[in-house]
């Protein structure tokens, strides 16, 4: 049974050669798997194809037209091994390019010699007084920078760029490739020139034809109040130059922030532990604490209990450009004394008694087992 080419492209019996390639056209664009994902698409461009096959060569039109199947196996005679569309598979730019002289193509000619060049990124390691208020830092920067010998042109002085011979200057060389629907030229880019079209027959010495050399310079990059750990701060066309003297990429310098002694950070409020003793915790003291920047006294209440928190509102660090500065937590642990003499013994005791508070004497020769023994009586 012949299938239905016409049917398949949607044209009469009588089109002409142009109506077929206008309809194949239109429904290779609609159908081509670059364009079209769907699987049933990819079946539909391969009967696409079959049908365009057939219907734009003469003789195997001819055989449709006499009630035959030129695609089928050994049912016209023509074309030999192969099913429909089993040619190469062509890519969409490819016919596109077939019907529109490859004018489509994107990237296509020489490549120019100048391109901009890459971002560079840079770690500084700063300390949170440095984050927190800002600082002008000295960094080091290693990046390839304009070649001033020959200021990015590549060429040694009085030589010139010369056309490349084995591409003609286009920076492509075309192969031809022959499928169904006649000889589609496709480009690739030139060996011998990288595809620039041009070479360079004397390169300038300093930097070999590149336009650029690799150098270590100084720079201050002036950090504002308020960074945090992983930003990022932009120096705009501080990165790599670009090849053939193109414009710099930029350069990024990337924050890392020391831990600090004293304070841990979270966000801009600053958080820090301090040790009272148990007397200062019941009796109520005054405390000093130094800041990043100051030295607050501080109040802690009678009766403050071990994991209190005391918040002193704005001594954390600097909101990035802005106004005002996060909180500073000082979280008070308290600590309780570890050896008593026998005075202190028998003041804290009698202390106890006078709170009503009962506090079982641990027996001095019992050692550990009488000790725990006495816990599990009950004489704890
Ligand atoms: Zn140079
Ligand atoms: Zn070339």
């Amino acid at each position: 049974m012949a299938r239905d080419y016409y049917g398949i492209l949607g044209v009469s019996r009588g089109a002409s050669d142009d109506e077929i390639k206008r309809a194949y056209r239109k429904l290779a664009r609609q159908f081509h798997p670059d364009v079209n994902p769907d699987p049933e698409a990819q079946e539909k461009f391969k009967d696409i194809n079959a049908a365009y096959e057939v219907l734009s060569d003469d003789r195997k039109r001819q055989i449709v037209d006499l009630g035959g199947d030129p695609l089928a196996p050994g049912g016209g005679g023509a074309g030999g091994p192969g099913g429909p569309g089993a040619g190469p598979f062509v890519g969409f730019q490819d016919i596109m390019d077939a019907f529109f002289g490859g004018a489509t193509g994107a990237g296509r000619g020489p490549r120019p010699r100048t391109r901009p060049g890459a971002d560079a990124i840079l770690r500084l390691e700063l300390d949170l007084q440095e984050t927190a208020f800002g600082v002008e830092a000295p960094i080091t920067v290693d990046t390839a920078v304009l070649c001033t010998t020959c200021s990015g042109a590549g060429t040694a002085a009085g030589t010139h760029l010369a056309t490349c011979e084995a591409c003609g200057g286009r920076g492509e060389v075309q192969s031809v490739q022959r499928t169904f629907l006649g000889q589609v030229v496709s480009a690739r880019p030139c060996t011998v020139c990288q595809g620039h079209g041009t070479t360079i027959p004397q390169p300038c010495p300093t930097c070999a034809g590149d336009g650029r050399v690799r150098t270590r310079r100084s720079l201050t990059v002036k950090i504002p109040a308020g960074v945090e750990d992983g930003m990022r701060i932009r120096l705009a066309q501080q990165g790599e130059v670009g090849p053939g003297g193109g414009t710099a990429g930029d350069l990024y310098v990337e924050i890392h922030e020391r831990p600090h002694d004293v304070f841990s950070r979270k966000g801009d409020d600053l958080h820090c532990r301090v040790t009272v003793p148990m007397t200062a915790a019941a009796l109520g003291t005054r405390l000093t604490i130094k800041t990043l920047d100051s030295e607050e006294p501080v109040d802690v209440k009678p009766g403050t209990q071990p994991g209190s928190t005391l918040r002193l509102r704005a001594r954390g660090v600097p909101h990035l450009r802005g106004t005002g500065r996060g909180d500073l937590y000082v979280h008070l642990d308290v600590r309780t004394p570890t050896k008593l003499d026998v005075d202190q013994e028998r003041m804290l005791r009698e202390f106890a008694k006078t709170r009503g508070e009962e506090v079982a004497e641990l027996s001095k020769q019992g050692g550990f087992f009488s000790r725990m023994r006495d816990a599990f009586n009950g004489h704890g």
